[in-house]
């Protein structure tokens, strides 16, 4: 099989501080145990297994408000996602000592909406429902910002006339942000447009379409928890119009998928340890497949 290794992927500088900063804490014998993760460094369940081989307990829920009403001493650290004030706060009231691992690229984002409240903008925040990075982004003026997923999220709000802005959560599709701004225009000429898609989940979902193309199928290495995982898997599918799967690991791989493939493209979502990968792309180099033929349009 011939295995395209598709470039950039895997860990982001922001997830590669994070980890970094969560592994220093937990190695430096003068911070204050436990150390909690508020939520789950980087959704992907190897990079937080390998956390809690450090001692690390990690936090999962929804709802950070909730989760630190569990911690009552030590050291907390927020996530690449970033928290919402209130949870800062929290922190604080608590007396925990508190490592910030937020992505620059994320505060980046939270900085704007601050200031977009502060003129007095209605915010039409894109976000995944349920995903950490909208909870933070949102605490930071919740009486300003709403999430939508889609322009029909706004149905029924009365916008019209408003000082209203859109912003994106930094881990969504290019394509599928483009096409909902569009459609938010169309109903409100007088918005402003802020896309925070990070460079770096904008450079592995382009190249991933790129190389896609002479690919007969994409596996796309990432947990199913993943927003920017699911997210090459779709553009894959709906820009490059090729096959894709999400894989946790090597053994997810359906041998089915690859019969009578030649070409099969890999690449990793930026919370992907790189080791996981590695063993995928191995085990493709070394699949032979019965009766391949080229099946490339
Ligand atoms: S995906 Fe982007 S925003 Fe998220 S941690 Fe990585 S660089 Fe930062």
């Amino acid at each position: 099989m011939e295995v395209v290794k598709i470039t950039p992927r895997g860990y982001c500088y922001g997830v590669v501080d994070a980890m970094k900063m969560v592994r220093q804490i937990a190695e430096n014998p003068t911070a204050k145990k436990p150390i909690f993760v508020l939520g789950l460094i980087v959704h992907n369940r190897h990079a937080v297994d390998e956390l809690n081989r450090y001692g690390v307990i990690s936090l999962d829920g929804e709802n950070r408000l909730e989760l630190i009403e569990k911690v009552s001493q030590g050291t907390v650290v927020f996530t690449a996602h970033g928290v919402s004030q209130a949870v800062r706060r929290r922190a604080e009231e608590k007396g925990l000592d508190i490592v910030d691992a937020t992505c620059p690229d994320v505060t980046k984002t939270h900085d704007l909406i601050r200031r977009l409240a502060d003129a007095d903008y209605t915010i039409l925040y894109i976000g995944r429902r349920g995903h950490p990075e909208p909870e933070g982004a949102m605490g930071e003026a919740p009486d300003h910002v709403r999430l939508i997923e889609t322009a029909a999220d706004t149905d029924g709000l009365d916008l019209q006339g408003r000082r209203l802005a859109v912003v994106t959560q930094t881990t969504l599709s290019r394509w599928d942000t483009e096409q909902t701004i569009q459609e938010l225009q169309a109903r409100y000429p007088q918005i402003e447009v802020f896309n925070e898609i990070c460079l770096a989940t904008q450079l592995r979902q382009e190249a991933a379409v790129r190389e896609a193309e002479r690919c007969d199928v994409v596996i796309v290495v990432g947990d199913a928890r993943s927003n920017n995982s699911n997210r090459l898997v779709q553009v894959v599918r709906e820009q490059a119009g090729r096959p894709a799967y999400l894989v946790d690991t090597v053994g997810d791989i359906d041998p089915s998928w690859l019969e009578g493939k030649t070409t099969v493209g890999v690449t990793a979502g930026s919370s992907t340890p790189s080791p996981i990968t590695r063993e995928v792309v191995q085990f493709l180099e070394g699949y032979e497949t019965a009766g391949a033929t080229a099946s490339r349009s």
